[in-house]
């Protein structure tokens, strides 16, 4: 079983009536939702205003794959748990992070770049595959619409990504790195830039299939106990 932890800071859903009549169970409730549809995974929610932002140690020692989203409140995320989840996912935990997870303190943390870019709302944008054979892209258009989407925009400040799997194009001409792939010691990150808040981003197929395989492909059974330098004798 893949234990998935989805985390959501939950603002936007409680304070606008558009977002909660799009997410009436929140962003984390519809991911989970989706997700709980596979007997391959074993899902939980947590949010900002949980104790411990719902990521005690408990949680994450038992979290294989941990998917952000957060936009309003990125500097009410505690610099501690952060510090936690920034050594777990070098140990092998997945990580996904969604949209505005963009600018999360996680994310700046784990791409060592401002992961600053352009955007604007109300756009169209259109999503291309650029990696066919990746296993995120299994069972997905290779081209697919979003009728109202945020435009994120390049430049977007990040590493080059380990590979890079989706290209948005925007009706403004613009175009972004809409699904990047980074490998950070034994554990993977998969960034994903879809899923505005106002937007029903996350009831699309498309992107529940995207969002699913991506949970697979960070997930590592593997985890490492320590990171840290070894003194190691020679093998021969
Ligand atoms: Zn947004």
């Amino acid at each position: 079983m893949i234990r998935v932890t989805v985390w959501n800071e939950f603002k936007h859903e409680i304070r606008n009536p558009e977002v909660a009549a799009i997410y009436p169970e929140g962003i984390h409730g519809c991911i989970a939702s989706f997700l709980g549809a596979n007997d391959d995974m074993e899902i939980k929610t947590a949010t900002l205003d949980m104790d411990e932002h719902g990521l005690t140690d408990e949680v994450l020692d038992n979290t294989d794959v941990l998917i952000w989203w957060g936009h309003l409140a990125h500097g009410s995320v505690r610099d501690d748990i952060v510090e936690k989840i920034y050594k777990k996912v070098h140990r092998g935990m997945g990580l996904i992070a969604l949209h505005s997870a963009h600018n999360s303190k996680i994310f700046h943390k784990l791409m060592g770049t401002t992961c600053s870019l352009r955007w604007r709302d109300n756009a169209r944008e259109h999503i291309w595959c650029v990696n066919p054979s990746h296993p995120i892209a299994k069972g997905v258009p290779a081209d697919f619409r979003i009728d109202r989407e945020e435009m994120y925009g390049e430049f977007f400040d990040i590493p080059a990504p380990d590979e890079l799997v989706y290209i948005g194009w925007f009706n403004g001409g613009e175009v972004f790195r809409s699904g990047c792939v980074f490998n950070r010691a034994h554990g993977k990150i998969f960034y994903f830039q879809p899923g505005h808040e106002t937007n029903p981003i996350f009831h699309m197929p498309e992107i529940q299939k995207i969002i699913t395989n991506a949970v697979r492909y960070v997930y590592n059974e593997n985890k490492a106990e320590d990171v840290a330098c070894a003194h190691t004798p020679a093998v021969e």
